[in-house]
């Protein structure tokens, strides 16, 4: 099948072919043909499906053909997100999907000066991408108009409740014209987003992609059992022994975030971070220069790197083991995406033997373990298996002897992050065929 086959445009096509797009992904070839004819839409697929090609495409293709010009701050279709980084990427999407169109596309989020958003609104946007939270700012300060709106997608609307952005999409929806093609995307499909869905959508089309939370086949997984208090030490002495290019590494807090990116900086390694306390700016920055390979580590919070798109990431690691076993998947689904294989390795210590049971019992498979001479752990990390048991309770962790390990243990023992996340589950990515060295959007 080809994106003609779906019905698609020739500027779109143009842009496919200039993205090195050849064949339609599953979710695309299920949704692209349906939003074209109006739909509404309930699609299970998580990042790295290629699901924003699936809504922006046939959606692009819907604002060219149909509907007057925009008005004076008005939105003709409008992406709510649950994040910054993401409206950045979904803006992007549709910025070189549709570079071969006569649309203006825009993004606003919160974190960044309210004024050149209001500005820029001004002359109308066709395609707005948003976080809920800024949105309802700007729309309360009467900057965005809604009466010329044809649809409304919600991507990664499970993210968008476990933020608890609730409250404000609740205000949005009512503000929003009855008379409107509705998206939905979700990982998940709890209670909440079923009644959301029951509440938005007509008659919808439903869509999933692949079966519940299985981990990316793709990607090769194993654990390294560690002290807490060793976890810098042995990462850097994988760093240099496993010679990875670039990596991406998830610390459970913004605090340890930044302190490993000191530590690694000190011992001369090039690293950035992403984390809810850096301003806006810098977390993009920080995910460009990590994109264009200026960049050898990238070390994120879970929140802050959801959505990123990083195309080819062979190694993912997983400093601390998420909270949530649902952001496992998520983590490790950076890597390995789009056909390309990875690596995603966990330094676990005994004190994460619970998180480590649910994120085993969740993706039904347990995770290889491999010792690293000289790093054995003194806290034993006690077995699992896929069941979701510890198979012998893990003993209490010791008083730390000396005073910096002590300082260590308190540094990632605690939960300090606002991100946190809740509970969500995910799909796996399925491959779909590019040529190798395309450039994704
Ligand atoms: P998404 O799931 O929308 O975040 O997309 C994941 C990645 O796949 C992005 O880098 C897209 O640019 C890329 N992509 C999306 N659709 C296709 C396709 N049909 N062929 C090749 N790459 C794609």
């Amino acid at each position: 099948m080809t994106f003609a086959d779906l019905g698609l445009i020739d500027p779109l096509l143009r842009a496919l072919a200039a993205l090195d797009y050849q064949t339609p992904s599953p979710v695309q070839a299920a949704a692209i043909p349906a939003v074209l004819k109006g739909r509404d839409l309930m699609a299970a697929a998580q990042t790295g499906t290629g699901k924003t090609a699936g809504f922006a495409l046939p959606l692009l293709q819907r604002l060219s053909l149909e509907g007057p010009p925009v008005a004076s701050n008005a939105v003709r279709a409008l992406v709510l997100v649950p994040t910054r980084e993401l409206a950045e990427q979904v803006h992007e999407s549709f910025r070189s999907y549709g570079q071969n169109l006569p649309l203006r596309s825009y993004a606003v989020y919160g974190g960044v000066s309210i004024n050149p958003q209001m500005m820029k609104l001004r002359k109308g946007i066709d395609v707005l991408v948003a976080t809920p939270g800024r949105l309802l700012d700007l729309y309360r300060q009467n900057a965005v108009k809604f009466g010329q709106l044809q649809a409304l997608v919600l991507d990664e609307a499970d993210r968008m409740l476990d933020l608890g952005f609730s409250r404000e999409l609740d205000e949005l929806f009512c503000a929003l014209p009855k008379k409107r093609q509705t998206l939905l995307f979700s990982a998940t499909f709890s209670e909440a987003i079923r009644s959301l869905a029951g509440e938005l959508l007509r008659d919808p089309l439903s869509v999933e992609v692949s079966p519940r939370n299985a981990a990316a086949k793709s990607v090769e997984q194993w654990l390294v059992p560690v002290d807490k208090k060793r976890k810098s030490e042995l990462f850097l002495h994988l760093l240099r022994r496993q010679r990875w290019e670039q990596v991406l590494v998830f610390v459970k807090t913004r605090k340890g975030v930044d302190q490993l990116v000191e530590e690694l900086q000190a011992a001369g390694f090039s690293a950035d971070a992403i984390h809810g306390d850096k301003p806006q700016p810098a977390r993009l920055r920080a995910l460009q220069r990590f994109k264009a390979g200026e960049v050898r580590i990238l070390v994120a919070t879970d929140v802050a790197a959801r959505g990123l798109d990083i195309d080819d990431l062979p190694q993912v690691v997983n400093f601390d083991l998420p909270i949530v076993a649902e952001d496992y998947v998520h983590r490790i689904g950076r890597t390995g995406r789009a056909g390309a294989s990875g690596e995603a390795i966990s330094l676990v210590c005994a004190d994460e033997v619970q998180l480590l049971a649910a994120i085993e019992a969740l993706i039904r498979q347990t995770l290889r373990r491999h010792e690293e001479a000289g790093f054995e752990p003194e806290h034993r990390v006690p077995q699992t298996d896929a069941s979701g048991q510890v198979l012998k309770k893990p003993k209490k962790p010791k008083k730390p002897k000396d005073p910096v390990a002590g300082k260590a243990g308190a540094r990632l023992g605690s939960w300090v992050d606002s991100e946190k996340p809740k509970v969500k589950a995910v799909r796996k990515a399925p491959a779909f065929g590019r040529k190798p060295g395309g450039k994704g959007a």
